[in-house]
């Protein structure tokens, strides 16, 4: 059960700053683990006087201990593990697709190098870090980014989020990652589809076309009589999954074009070729004229 401030400083709840600051140092000098190295009940008395004097000393801190006792705001255990540091960051599909190391610069809480996280310099509370044990600090950090990741993925660093008060561990740094929208590519969890141009020659006799993949390059066969807009399956050429490492398909969606005009010889031969192969029948399609079932 933590103890009202005012009473572990031994002071008046209307005490001005002045007189907080005399009460922190007279028992700060009387409690410290300096002197009382041996004695675990002095070292927690000096742990619950450094964290009065930490939030009664902010007057930003203090108001909020007034109005909602400890507990809240900038109240700090002693050890206690630090917050976990989220952040966002932006990839190429071709970093998702193969992974990527970056350095992003990650603000958190780091332990105090004036006074080596303990929040106090001779007896007195860290100017540097006011007591705090913990200073703001933005470092690099290197992030190994999995291959197949994508928009919303979350990847949690452990130990590199901020440092805890008075030595505490650091919390995890969490990473959420955003993927840009590619202009061929379209991913769809660890499937990618894509659109490609044939002829209707291709289409109608089949082929054997180039196509770009996530990975450089595949031959994809076009069957016989393909139809306009039909999937054909390139495996194993998508994006991994995190959580097995099995990887995904591509899909290439196959877009018949047709050409706009034609010459006299060739409109002699596509004529040739209606006649040798008819169209489809749409005479059954007569009974639901006008909307009939
Ligand atoms: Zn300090």
């Amino acid at each position: 059960m933590r103890r009202d401030y005012y009473a572990v400083l031994g002071i008046a709840a209307t005490a001005p700053p002045r007189e907080i600051r005399q009460a922190f140092r007279r028992l700060a000098r009387q409690y410290s683990p300096d002197v009382n190295f041996w004695d675990s009940a002095a070292e927690r008395l000096f742990e619950e006087i450094t964290e009065a004097y930490r939030v009664l000393s902010d007057p930003e801190a203090r108001a909020m201990y007034d109005r909602f006792g400890p507990g809240f705001g900038g109240v700090l255990d002693v050890g206690r593990r630090g917050d976990d540091v989220h952040l966002a960051i932006d990839l190429d599909f071709a970093q998702a697709v193969r992974g990527v190391t970056v350095q992003v610069p990650v603000a958190r809480f780091s332990p105090c190098p004036d006074c080596r996280a303990t929040g106090r310099d001779r007896g007195d509370p860290c100017v540097a870090c006011q007591g705090r044990g913990v200073r703001r600090s933005v470092d690099s950090v290197e992030i190994a980014v999995p291959p197949g990741v994508d928009t919303g993925t979350e990847l949690r660093m452990g130990g590199e989020g901020s440092a805890g008060p008075f030595g505490g561990p650091r919390g995890d740094l969490v990473i959420s990652t955003r993927v840009r929208e590619h202009p061929f590519f379209v991913r769809k969890g660890d499937a990618v589809h894509c659109e490609v141009p044939i002829s209707v020659w291709e289409a109608l006799r089949g082929a054997r076309i180039r196509v770009p993949t996530p990975y450089g390059e595949s031959v994809l066969v076009v069957p016989p009589g393909t139809a306009p807009g039909q999937l054909l399956r390139l495996r194993g050429q998508g994006l991994p999954r995190l959580t097995d490492g099995t990887v995904g398909d591509l899909f290439v969606s196959v877009r018949v074009e047709v050409p706009g005009s034609l010459d006299a010889r060739t409109e002699e031969i596509v004529r040739e070729l209606q006649r040798l192969l008819p169209g489809p029948a749409r005479a059954d399609l007569a009974r639901y004229r006008g909307g009939a079932e």
